[in-house]
């Protein structure tokens, strides 16, 4: 019997996918998932041209136009539900696929994303009453969303997009990472999945089988796309702003983190360690470097190492840095500048460590260094467990170099004191987006702190932790010289 060439290829991701079920491990095995299908079961909204993929988002929008609010509820409801479900299985792929991060901490992004996105309620109507009658203002959406997602939380983005998207009642496109298509088209089948079964269509998101720059582009200027949203480098996003079109872009970020002289120092080392290492380091909110006040420094060092922190020499850190940024020449300038090294993005302490020649225990959950402000560590966004320590001598010094540190890109900052005058000059010199007190950095996300949570901070649009109505344009209606009650 012979078989067709779309059988061939269907038999050969199958086996390709039970292969990457059966060996999930911190090594990229990004070869090893299908951007099509999982365990036999071919994921529905993916297709091969932006074009048609565009088309079933369109389509997708104008079932959601006809649905009530309550509808849409009811199909949001049913996506926390598999994502809770599923949060496990994601996390697995997300690891294995991309080579970065940890399972475990996928999982609890997964269920972070299920329960704290906004859905419908967060569309409220403004009204105006006054002599002159009633004006409403509703939140309407802008109809089909093409949506750019990272590697570093693939699915998280995917679902928290979608989720935030329809409830504001929108059609979404993705274009999503090239290293993550799997697992970002897994999430998207979810979402279609959640429809079907809470009544919706059965395509209600779209996505690519491989997505590329080129279908990117083709996304950015079909007439179609209303609004587009980047979450990404700062590549991408320049890219994306520079379309012409309404966009929301949530770039990239070099938290800096101040520890004073009055914090509570045991605490403060074990939230920075816990922050840094969550995920290893891939959340853009995570700790990056700390600016310590010199009398408190070698306490801070001596509690961080007490909570999985490994120190290591002058010698050892110029070493990895050899490693873990790479010269890459702009090739319209001619310039060489650093840039991480994407095969070492996300990996374990041990895993870095063992990179120069240094053997630990899975114990080992972050790298630190002692060093200079202009160090590469400190001036890089390395999304590594890699944390540099600076010591200053005051509040102004330590201000001074953080908002440097932090390169104006206005997305986050963190602060362990208890001095609010030092807390509150610090946070009105940085003007991020997110700034965290004395808690480890996921707080800022609603993980342990109050507040909606989103994988999309939208710091250079100004949107900041993106939800529902971010996502919507405001339409007004007047009704003249009635209308009013009282
Ligand atoms: P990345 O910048 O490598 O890529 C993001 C996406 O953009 C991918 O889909 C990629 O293929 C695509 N892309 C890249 N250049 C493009 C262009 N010129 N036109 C169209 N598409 C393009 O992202 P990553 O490495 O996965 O994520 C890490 C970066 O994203 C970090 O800098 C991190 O801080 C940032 N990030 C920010 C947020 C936020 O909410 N602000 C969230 C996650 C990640």
């Amino acid at each position: 019997m012979a078989i067709s060439e779309s059988q061939v290829k269907a038999i050969v991701e199958r086996v390709l996918t039970d292969m990457g079920s059966q060996g999930v491990n911190n090594t990229n095995n990004s070869n090893k998932y299908s951007s099509t299908q999982y365990n036999g079961r071919k994921f529905v909204g993916v297709f091969s041209d932006m074009n048609e993929a565009i088309s079933a988002a369109d389509k997708g929008y104008k079932a959601i136009r006809s649905m009530s609010v309550a509808q849409r509820e009811k199909i949001i409801t049913q996506i926390r539900k598999f994502t809770r479900e599923e949060a496990e299985i994601m996390a697995q792929i997300g690891v294995a696929e991309t080579g970065m991060g940890k399972v475990e901490h996928k999982r609890l992004k997964h269920i972070l994303v299920a329960d704290k996105t906004p859905g419908t309620e967060d569309i409220v109507t403004q009204a105006k009453t006054g002599d002159d009658g009633l004006t409403l203002i509703e939140m309407a959406p802008f109809g089909v969303v093409g949506a750019i997602t990272p590697s570093t939380n693939p699915s998280e983005t995917v679902i928290c997009n979608s989720m935030g998207m329809i409830a504001a009642g929108n059609g979404v496109v993705f274009n999503p990472h090239p290293n993550a298509i799997a697992t970002s088209n897994y999430a998207v089948d979810l979402v279609n999945r959640a429809s079907k079964v809470a009544g919706g269509p059965d395509i209600l998101v779209a996505s690519m089988d491989k997505p590329t720059m080129e279908s990117a582009s083709i996304m950015q200027s079909h007439p179609l796309i209303k609004l587009l949203v980047c979450t990404g480098g700062p590549g991408v996003v320049r890219a994306v702003l520079s379309s012409g079109k309404k966009a929301i872009g949530a770039g990239a970020g070099n938290p800096p983190v101040i520890v004073d002289d009055t914090a509570d120092i045991k605490k403060a080392a074990k939230d920075i360690i816990d922050g840094c290492t969550f995920d290893n380091n891939l959340p853009c909110i995570a700790e990056k470097e700390v600016f310590a006040f010199n009398n408190i420094k070698e306490e801070l060092i001596n509690n961080m190492k007490k909570n999985g922190a490994y120190e290591i020499t002058d010698l050892q850190a110029q070493k990895l840095a050899e490693i873990v940024l790479v010269d890459v020449t702009d090739k319209k300038t001619g310039k060489t500048k650093k840039t991480v090294n994407r095969k070492c993005v996300g990996k374990d302490a041990s895993v870095l460590l063992d990179m120069i020649g240094v053997n630990v225990g899975q114990e080992v959950r972050c790298i630190i260094c002692r060093t200079d402000f202009n160090h590469l560590f400190v001036q890089n966004e390395l999304m590594m467990p890699i944390l540099p320590i600076v010591g200053v001598d005051n509040i102004d010094e330590a201000i001074d170099l953080a908002v440097k540190a932090e390169h104006g890109c206005r997305h986050t900052a963190h602060m362990h004191s208890k001095n609010v005058d030092n807390l509150t000059r610090f946070a009105k010199a940085v003007e991020t987006t997110i700034f965290v007190k004395n808690a480890p950095s996921y707080a800022g996300i609603g993980f342990g702190g109050e507040g909606h949570t989103t994988f999309t901070i939208a710091g250079p649009t100004g949107e900041g932790i993106t939800s529902a109505k971010s996502f919507t344009r405001l339409r007004r209606c007047v009704m003249s010289e009635n209308f009013r009650i009282i």
